[in-house]
């Protein structure tokens, strides 16, 4: 039931374009996705589409060729990469990181060694963490700001509460946060459209 929830509230996101292609505003290019388990990336990717939808965003995905993330025309693209043995000493507690100063469209990389050890024995757990996650720096590089706010999906540090709370309902934008994400969307498209 929650699967088939997340996956109505994602498809709804897409719309078509001209010849019936979905657009999308943001395009999540993913580097080194093959060491997340089986399972977990296409979850946590409907969940990180359902969140960003609610702050109207659509994002397609795509995954990295040996030349990197293609760049596509009307949208930012997003590298994110996958990180599978984070030093112990390196940003104690962080999962991720984003760097939305970044040109172009910014990138993410995704501490999975650490999010998995957050629930070990369950894909579904981890994907919706992960999916969580992935919605949180995203947020960041679309804002272009590495601003928090107390609660929710752009709180700086969910603790047990969240954890268990987001395996029973996404968390959710607080207000005036998806009118910061489609501001800074439109300085993005429009800088790549200069
Ligand atoms: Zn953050």
């Amino acid at each position: 039931m929650r699967l088939f929830q997340i996956m109505a509230l994602s498809s709804a996101a897409i719309s078509l374009g001209r010849a019936g292609i979905p657009v999308a505003d943001t395009i999540v290019c993913l580097e080194g996705w093959g060491i997340a388990r089986a399972g977990v990336l296409p979850l946590a990717k409907r969940q990180a589409a359902s969140i960003l939808s609610t702050a109207g965003i659509r994002i397609d995905w795509c995954e990295a060729s040996s030349t990197g993330c293609p760049a596509q025309q009307g949208a930012i693209v997003i590298r994110v990469r996958f990180e599978g043995r984070t030093p112990e000493e390196y940003r104690t507690g962080a999962l991720a990181e984003a760097f939305p100063y970044m040109p172009a469209g910014g990138a993410i990389k995704i501490l999975y060694d650490r999010v998995a050890s957050i629930a070990p024995r369950s894909h579904d757990k981890q994907a919706i963490i992960l999916g969580h996650i992935l919605a949180h720096e995203v947020t960041h590089v679309l804002q272009m700001s590495d601003g928090h706010s107390e609660t929710g999906v752009m709180k700086a540090h969910w603790n047990a509460d969240d954890y268990m709370a987001m395996l029973w309902k996404p968390l959710e934008f607080e207000s005036g946060q998806a009118a910061r994400i489609q501001q800074g969307l439109a300085a993005r498209l429009g800088a790549a459209a200069r």
